[in-house]
């Protein structure tokens, strides 16, 4: 049997390190086996996937060098590789569901399951559907069918007893149906929900191994349901420990930068990134820390994956990367590197039309410049004006500009201008004390070339970590403040 694994992303965001991480335990145990690694895109919640996401997925993982063997972009046998293509596929087996008694059209509306949630609650049950529209009778549901009435397609579920998940690593776990909702497999708008699509894509394109994160672990009843209703072989599932912040709960960008462009950007290693998601879920036979992505597949072993909640700590990560580079990288190397990374023409090019009506002589260059290449600028409460602002002001301002630019999708000069543009309006403040923090928080001085084209250029993930270091630096915001901005912020949106 030929090893086929898979990662699959959905392109609702930036990268994120999460999909590295899946992806580097897929390509290693599909090399190690002489097997295949497929990427697909699971872009079915159409509203929230974007094309500019999907293509910031494949480039940053072709950056790490986790190359896929087929995906979207290179096609394969088994293509193609991105779910909304695929709408038709899912829709013959939803149906096969159906006519086979497992699955059932469910007609009603957001009202009627909002009232069966909250009778629910009120009752000390957990909310779930109570199967009403299971028991219509077939020649009301072809009549409503036939009047197209809206409708979604929900999968039935064993009225009792358990499911038992075996998991690789975890070993049998097991679930009991009570738990478990009768799952919408087909939405509204005729496409099939994550559940539907990811049994029907890794049975057809014959995945025998998949690796996935152990949030997912609650969701494996309803697909192990789906495989015996479709009369598939199930294949082998491994839940991955989740990636952790330092205080143990789920990697969130609140507390650790989660997109691996900005681990590019801050001018980390690939090797060192990959080095350190491989060793944050497994170790070696010898318990070296640093190893190669070769060195790790031809080691490879799924026994040897940890369980505990592996914590992404970016000051390790970053001692793994001056290892990399002491040891790994010749002076000739260094300077290619760093080359490729921001010493380069192209990017001179960028920055030159920003200074050049401030300098006179090169040497005045680098002060004025050194902002585009530092990681977080070094700078203490001090710098900001809190005599004007308070700090619990500066904080919340920073805070509304953290989510404004976290949403903003196309990130040049002009979007960025009229952000801000809106965010002053927005708040009834002058813009030159909506910018005033901003122009720390960015460049770290009172003096640096213009906001917004310096914004541009450093990019959105360099600049978003930079607001969220200067609202620390500011004193950080507590989950409970945190709460009333968010409100603050709707009610600002709605205005
Ligand atoms: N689209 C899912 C995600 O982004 C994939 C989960 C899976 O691997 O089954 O997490």
């Amino acid at each position: 049997m030929k090893v086929r694994t898979r990662v699959a992303p959905s392109p609702t965001g930036d990268p994120h390190v999460g999909t590295a991480y899946m992806s580097l335990f897929c390509l290693c145990l599909a090399r190690q086996h002489g097997g295949e690694f497929v990427l697909r895109i699971e872009d079915t919640d159409a509203a929230r996937s974007t094309p500019e996401s999907e293509a910031a997925i494949l480039e940053s993982l072709r950056w790490l060098g986790l190359e896929w063997d087929e995906g979207p972009d290179i096609g394969g046998p088994y293509g193609p590789y991105r779910q909304s293509e695929r709408k038709d596929i899912y829709g013959q087996y939803v149906q096969r569901l159906v006519d086979e008694g497992n699955a059932f059209h469910c007609f009603c509306s957001a009202e009627t399951l909002d009232e069966m949630r909250k009778e629910q609650m009120s009752r000390g049950e957990t909310a779930r559907y109570d199967g009403r529209c299971m028991h219509l009778s077939p020649a009301e549901v072809k009549a409503r069918l036939a009047a197209s009435e809206p409708n979604v397609v929900r999968m039935k579920i064993p009225a009792e007893g358990s499911c038992i998940v075996h998991d690789r690593l975890r070993g049998d776990i097991e679930i009991d149906w009570s738990q478990i909702d009768m799952q919408v497999l087909q939405k509204t708008d005729g496409f099939p929900t994550y559940h539907m699509a990811v049994v029907v894509d890794d049975h057809l394109m014959e995945i025998t191994h998949i690796i996935r994160g152990e949030e997912w672990i609650n969701s494996a009843p309803k697909h192990l349901l789906l495989y015996q209703y479709l009369g598939w072989e199930v294949p082998e599932i491994i839940h991955m420990p989740l990636l952790r912040n330092p205080d143990k709960s789920k990697l969130s960008k609140r507390k650790n930068p989660t997109s691996i462009n900005f681990y590019r950007r801050m001018g980390f290693l690939p090797e060192a990134v990959v080095n350190y998601l491989g060793m944050l879920g497994w170790s070696m036979p010898d318990g070296e820390e640093k190893f190669s992505l070769d060195t790790m597949i031809s080691h490879f072993d799924l026994n040897r994956i940890s369980l505990g909640g592996p914590v992404f700590d970016v000051d390790k990560l970053k001692w793994l990367n001056g290892r990399w580079l002491r040891e790994e990288f010749s002076d000739e190397a260094f300077a290619d590197r760093i080359t490729d990374w921001a010493l380069n023409r192209e990017n001179l090019l960028k920055v030159i039309p920003l200074i050049k009506e401030r300098v006179d002589i090169f040497s005045e260059m680098a002060p004025l410049t050194s902002f585009l290449l530092e990681g977080m600028p070094a700078y203490d409460v001090s710098a900001f004006n809190t005599k004007k602002q308070s700090e619990e002001d500066l904080r919340r301002i920073l805070q509304f500009v953290l989510w404004r630019l976290e949403a903003l999708r196309d990130w040049h000069r002009d979007a960025i201008n009229n952000l801000f543009m809106e965010l002053g309006e927005a708040l009834d403040i002058k813009i030159r004390d909506l910018l005033a923090p901003v122009f720390i928080a960015i460049s770290g001085k009172p003096v640096a070339p213009p906001l917004f084209d310096s914004m541009a250029l450093l990019g959105p993930d360099i600049c978003r970590a930079r607001v969220r270091h200067a609202i620390e630096v500011l004193g950080g915001v507590s989950k409970k403040q945190l709460k009333k901005l968010e409100k603050d912020y709707e009610a600002l949106n709605r205005s």
